[in-house]
């Protein structure tokens, strides 16, 4: 059994090599920048009126200032403003020569072609050629998670599409003789075999594919053929149930024999500590305990990071201080804990939590909170990190 520090360290030694495609901006969202966003253009492009109103030169202190020419955005200017003279213009006009300084239209009254100022407004409102972006600036490094923010940057740049990281495929493996798939009947004994759908949606919600999905009985015949089917045609294999120490529990010996290195076969957590973790040549394989809260966590901690860095993103999770609102506690202290926990204006609530096949205390849940190996109490009032779970 290792530490969970040490499957982290396990883990973030393997090398991953993250392949670039490219894609349309409008297909980017969620994907992982593969190259660097260099600007080809100022930004703004031109000195550019803020307001709608009338430009002129700072230094013109005339009574009023004939109109010369409207100019409204996406209009080239024609004139070259000179004393007593104004332009008037709108938001997002170039601001002719001879002008530096628009006064807002609230300000101004105008008649028979003439403006004049009738209140203050000591603002300059232009925003000045590439004040906000340089040519050659690098405004966005590869790595980075393209939100719609980057997404609208990119497009402001000019660009229909740019290169991103290849989206990991994974085959998810549920064993269980026990299990039936839901919309079917259950039978004295059987349960719902829910972990190969949450796992699913936690791959989805990782920005990676699920490739194939797969429910097998607890027989060597059936895992075996199902892990090599499964290895052929997935970058990554996450096996649920049978890794335990049961009588039917044939993953890691199946592993072995098909050629997987395994790293780790046990993690001091809880839950989850049947987790195996191997590799076979670029192949990641993980084999998850089938309880649905181990699956649910071990994804969480361990497999998700280890999917971003197949896409070249350095994962790091997010966390909150909070304040135990009652206090934690414990029996046995020899494995590292995750507990589901409600968050809520800064405070900690524990919930009801019978363990590790309890899934709908994650549901009520929002983060999880880490109870380090050792550690028998965490009393009320003390701050603690807060995974958010979505
Ligand atoms: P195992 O890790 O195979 O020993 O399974 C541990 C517990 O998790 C047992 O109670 C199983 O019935 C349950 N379990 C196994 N696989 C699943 C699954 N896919 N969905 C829900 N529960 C499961
Ligand atoms: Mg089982």
């Amino acid at each position: 059994m290792i530490l969970v520090e040490e499957a982290i360290k396990i883990l973030r030694k393997v090398p991953a090599k993250p392949e670039i495609e490219e894609v349309s901006i409008s297909l980017a969202l969620n994907r992982i920048l593969g190259q660097d966003i260099v600007s080809k253009i100022d930004m703004p492009p031109f000195n550019k009126s803020a307001m709608d109103g009338y430009a002129f030169h700072s230094s013109d202190s005339s009574d009023e200032f004939q109109i010369v020419e409207v100019i409204s955005a996406g209009i080239v200017p024609t004139k070259k403003i000179q004393k007593g003279q104004c332009v008037k213009i709108m938001t997002g006009g170039i601001v002719p020569s001879g002008a530096n300084r628009v006064i807002k239209k609230e300000v101004t009254v105008e008649e028979e072609g003439f403006m004049r100022i009738v209140g203050e407004d000591k603002n300059f409102n232009i925003c000045y050629q590439g004040e906000d972006v340089k040519i050659g600036d690098v405004v966005m490094k590869k790595g980075v998670i393209i939100r719609p923010q980057e997404i609208g940057v990119i497009a402001s740049m000019g660009m229909a599409s740019l290169k991103v990281y290849k989206r990991p495929e994974v085959g998810i493996i549920a064993t269980g003789s026990e299990l039936v798939e839901p919309g079917n009947p259950l039978q004295q004994g059987q349960i719902y075999n829910s972990n190969a759908f949450s796992l699913a949606a936690q791959v989805i919600q990782s920005g990676t594919l699920v490739k194939s999905r797969e429910t097998v009985l607890d027989t060597k015949k059936e895992i075996r053929r199902a892990i090599e089917k499964s290895l052929d045609a997935c970058d990554m294999v996450i096996i649920s149930g049978g890794v335990s120490a049961g009588e039917f529990d044939y993953v890691p010996n199946i592993l072995k024999e098909l050629g997987v290195q395994l790293h780790f076969e046990k993690i001091a957590i809880i839950p989850g500590k049947p987790t195996v973790f191997g590799t076979r040549g670029e192949n990641i394989v993980f084999g998850v305990p089938g309880n649905p809260v181990s699956s649910f966590v071990i994804f969480e901690i361990f497999i998700k990071p280890f999917l971003f860095k197949m896409m070249g993103h350095n994962f790091h999770p997010k966390t909150i201080k909070g304040v135990m609102k009652e206090k934690f506690h414990r029996q046995k202290i020899e494995r590292s804990a995750y507990i589901p926990i409600r968050y809520q204006e800064g405070f900690v609530e524990l919930l009801t939590y019978h363990g590790s096949a309890h899934i709908n205390a994650l549901s009520q849940a929002n983060g999880l909170i880490s109870v380090a190996r050792g550690v028998k109490e965490i009393p009320a009032g003390s701050t603690v990190n807060v995974r958010p779970i979505q």
